[in-house]
């Protein structure tokens, strides 16, 4: 059925379409992922402003036709993150945040959490961009997997439940694994292990920092999960 749709939404993606339009990839509470056309955009008149730029969190009204692409017809702006824009190493964070939300996610699979996830990432990064570091990138693509439901088990083994003795992760049985069930698994040290728990367990700005092997071996873990359980392959966080 057509009709108004209002909702908040974070931009994902910006894409120039035609000659003044805009096409919007959109994460909201709860639709998930959409996308949405934005007509006239482009021109110096037009009442979106610069509104509609990747980061940006707005209160929206979208129109919803027979088509999948939705029309944007009314946004206002709840955080611009200007101070973002400023700082290389948080201007990466928030795009590789997004990117991430972009990629593990289809259209229609909503999560609220990934929502607010997303909003205090890009808020994090707004109001501190000192915060922009790779343990923090990490930890962000830690949350979401716990958001999106891939969360890794790290308190025990994944295969047999043993809880000590501990030495390996396997993204195929999904977290870390016990001596006797390191067949396909990769070493993981006791930081890389201590690393992950404290990263899922603490607020964002308050992930906790470990030494590059460490944060080497939670980066693959992180990959490994997503491979294996959404079939994502995501780029690296860099080396920040
Ligand atoms: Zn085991």
């Amino acid at each position: 059925m057509p009709g108004s749709l209002k909702t908040q939404g974070i931009v994902l993606r910006s894409l120039r379409y035609g000659e003044a339009d805009r096409i919007l990839h959109l994460y909201t509470p709860d639709r998930g992922r959409v996308s949405a056309i934005a007509k006239g955009v482009r021109k110096t008149k037009s009442r979106f402003g610069g509104r509609l730029e990747p980061f940006f969190r707005l209160n929206l009204v979208l129109y919803e036709g027979r088509s999948e692409l939705l029309t944007v017809t009314s946004a206002e702006t709840i955080a611009a993150h200007p101070r973002l824009r400023e700082d290389a190493r948080a201007l990466d964070g928030a795009a590789r945040a997004c990117e991430a939300v972009a990629r593990v996610f289809d259209d229609g699979d909503p999560h609220a959490g990934v929502y607010h996830l997303l909003a205090n990432q890009l808020a994090l990064l707004d109001h501190e961009p000192q915060h922009a570091t790779r343990a923090n990138a990490l930890a962000f693509r830690l949350k979401l997997l716990l958001a999106a439901g891939f969360a890794p088990h790290l308190a025990s083994c994944a295969s047999c439940g043993e809880p000590e003795h501990l030495v390996g992760f396997s993204g195929a049985a999904g977290g870390v694994v016990c001596g006797a069930c390191e067949a396909g698994s990769f070493a993981l040290s006791q930081e890389g292990h201590d690393f992950l728990v404290a990263a899922l367990g603490r607020p964002l700005a308050e992930a906790p920092d470990a030494e590059p092997p460490a944060l080497q071996q939670a980066e693959r873990a992180i990959l490994e999960t997503l491979e294996h359980h959404a079939h994502v392959r995501l780029r690296g966080v860099g080396a920040r």
